[in-house]
């Protein structure tokens, strides 16, 4: 069986797993957001990708569900020694080296699908892992920061990259847009749109719809292609109960006018691209609504708690995109 899942980072990574033991014989082709991507000291980092790299390969810290197990901070301590930052950012040494091959074979002039393809050599994914893309796309966010001056006028409105959001600021302030900066003018990555045209089945993890799924269907051609493919797909809401199960989520969709609910999400991607949804037990009343929407909804236990849990929630997926294919 051949299954495309796109994946953001956590959610992504961590339904991975689960999928990865639920069908140990699949061809899994993961594609992976790039629109957090941001450059930091001269380095080109790749949080999603790496996210998912290290989550398969065993490297991943796990209970921060990001950045290396076992990991230092000399580097960073020394670069603040410096007054270099930013300091808001968390790399780590192990980390740091990551990056520095990352930028040194982009440096000469490798596409990052290929350097993410040797990055995959040391870590062994058990997934073929492709970028969305080669080209640069990098998530801008508009905001209102708030007025710190004591003049009592209005805040000032900007455009902060991602990061700078989600990390420094903690998503603290409405996000008023959420742009993927240079997605209009992206290409998918080699093998993207020939491993959704072979795929039996599409999967959308439940990563951020709005910030790493949304982001790569922005990128032209991928949508479509999604759209097109003629099988089954298959999501799991990342929402349960009302409210992201992790992170602030909430936060990007209010940008794109969805509300932080399974059926709102489920709508927001649509019966034109989707085909079945999950919701978990929780949410069970929205079933009747998102099948209204004409997409089929089973409701199951969503929660990534374990790796059997994982593995259940990857096993009801697959099994709703039978049901789908059958019907
Ligand atoms: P990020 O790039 O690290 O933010 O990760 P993703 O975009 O892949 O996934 C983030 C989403 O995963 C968040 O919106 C969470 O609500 C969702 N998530 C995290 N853990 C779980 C879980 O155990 N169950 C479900 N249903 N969603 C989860
Ligand atoms: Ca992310």
């Amino acid at each position: 069986m051949r299954i495309v899942v796109l994946a953001g980072g956590i959610g992504g990574a961590r339904f991975l797993r689960g999928l990865k033991r639920a069908v140990p014989d699949a061809d899994i082709t993961v594609i992976g957001n790039t629109g957090d991507d941001i450059h930091l000291f001269g380095l080109k980092v790749c949080p999603d990708l790496d996210t998912v790299m290290y989550t398969l390969g065993d490297g991943i810290n796990e209970e921060q569900g990001w950045g290396r197990a076992d990991e230092t901070f000399h580097l960073k301590e020394e670069l603040a020694a410096y007054g270099v930052g930013p300091d808001w950012f968390g790399l780590g040494d192990r980390d740091f080296a990551t990056h520095i091959v990352r930028t040194q074979m982009l440096g000469a002039g490798y596409p990052l699908s290929a350097v993410t393809e040797a990055l995959c050599d040391r870590w062994k994914p058990g997934v073929r892992l492709i970028p969305m893309s080669d080209d640069r796309v990098e998530t801008h966010v508009a905001v209102t920061l708030p007025d710190t001056g004591s003049a009592g006028g209005s805040g000032e409105r900007k455009v902060i990259h991602f990061q700078e959001y989600w990390v420094r600021l903690r998503a603290s302030v409405p996000a008023e847009a959420v742009v993927p900066v240079g997605a209009e003018q992206a290409k998918p990555a080699p093998g993207v749109l020939e491993a959704i045209a072979e795929a039996d089945v599409v999967l959308f993890p439940p990563s951020n719809p709005v910030v790493s799924v949304g982001t790569i269907l922005a990128v032209p051609g991928i949508r479509e292609a999604i759209a097109d493919a003629g099988v089954p797909v298959v999501g799991l809401s990342p929402i349960v109960g009302d409210a992201p199960v992790r992170g602030m989520a909430d936060k990007v969709l209010a940008a794109v006018g969805v509300e932080s609910t399974a059926a709102a999400v489920a709508e927001h991607y649509g019966s034109g691209l989707l085909d079945g949804w999950l919701v978990d037990t929780v949410d069970a009343a929205v079933v009747e609504r998102v099948e209204a929407a004409g997409i089929r909804c089973r409701a199951v236990p969503l929660m990534m708690t374990d790796l059997e849990a994982t593995v259940r929630m990857a096993r009801e997926a697959l099994a709703l995109a039978e049901e789908v294919r059958a019907s």
